[in-house]
């Protein structure tokens, strides 16, 4: 039985994927609506300098704009030898826009001579929801691991075949998705997300 309802404000189709996989099992009553469901609306530059900033951005314009219970997520690569970067710029650090190759190619050719000691990395996720009632909150999850010298896998998307995760043999794009999930990023932010979600949609 569906008691309520959430949009899930992204145009990235494996992310929305993602957050449909991970959000189902735990809250089976909640009807996930896409962007492609509602209405066209400005959708906002993402001009924050964080990830929380970005991802309150993104959920406030959908609720603003469709008056729905609306989250969004905003994500990507750290690395330590990069201080940092690519971060908030990952979608587009080639320069193009979600061209998930030229992006790894670009990583692997800036850390070519990060020794093996030095090629630490994480990911992170903010996940924002934001209600009508002007109610919202960002979870943040976060999955250390380290950078490969070449991709490997084809499952997942964007920095996934460049990466490892502490603890794993396999990289992210290599990994099931559903073992990906249980540790990524977004599986961590979401699954704390969720009980607020639940109490916000019944
Ligand atoms: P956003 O749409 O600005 O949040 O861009 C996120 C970007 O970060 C993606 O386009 C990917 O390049 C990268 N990213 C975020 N999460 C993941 C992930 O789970 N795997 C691989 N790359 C990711």
């Amino acid at each position: 039985m569906t008691v309520g309802r959430v949009l899930i404000a992204t145009r990235n189709a494996h992310k929305r994927a993602e957050l449909r996989r991970i959000l189902a099992p735990a809250a089976p009553h909640i009807e996930v609506v896409g962007l492609e469901d509602v209405a066209r609306y400005d959708e906002p530059p993402e001009t924050e300098p964080t990830f929380e900033g970005n991802a309150l951005l993104k959920a406030r314009a959908a609720c603003a704009a469709t008056g729905l219970v609306s989250l969004a997520d905003d994500s990507g690569i750290c690395v330590d030898a990069l201080n940092g970067m690519p971060g908030v710029l990952s979608a587009r650090w080639s320069g193009r826009e979600r061209d998930d190759a030229a992006n790894n190619a670009l990583l692997l050719a800036q850390t070519k001579e990060v020794p093996d000691e030095r090629r630490g990395a994480q990911f992170r996720c903010a996940a924002a929801l934001v209600l009508p009632s002007g109610d919202e909150w960002v979870e943040v999850g976060v999955l250390r691991g380290r950078l490969l010298r070449t991709v490997r896998g084809e499952a997942g998307f964007g920095y996934d075949p460049l990466f490892v995760a502490d603890g794993q043999t396999q990289s992210n794009g290599e990994l099931d998705p559903a073992d990906k999930d249980a540790i990524s990023h977004r599986g961590q932010a979401l699954r704390t997300m969720t009980p607020l979600l639940v109490r916000a949609v019944a």
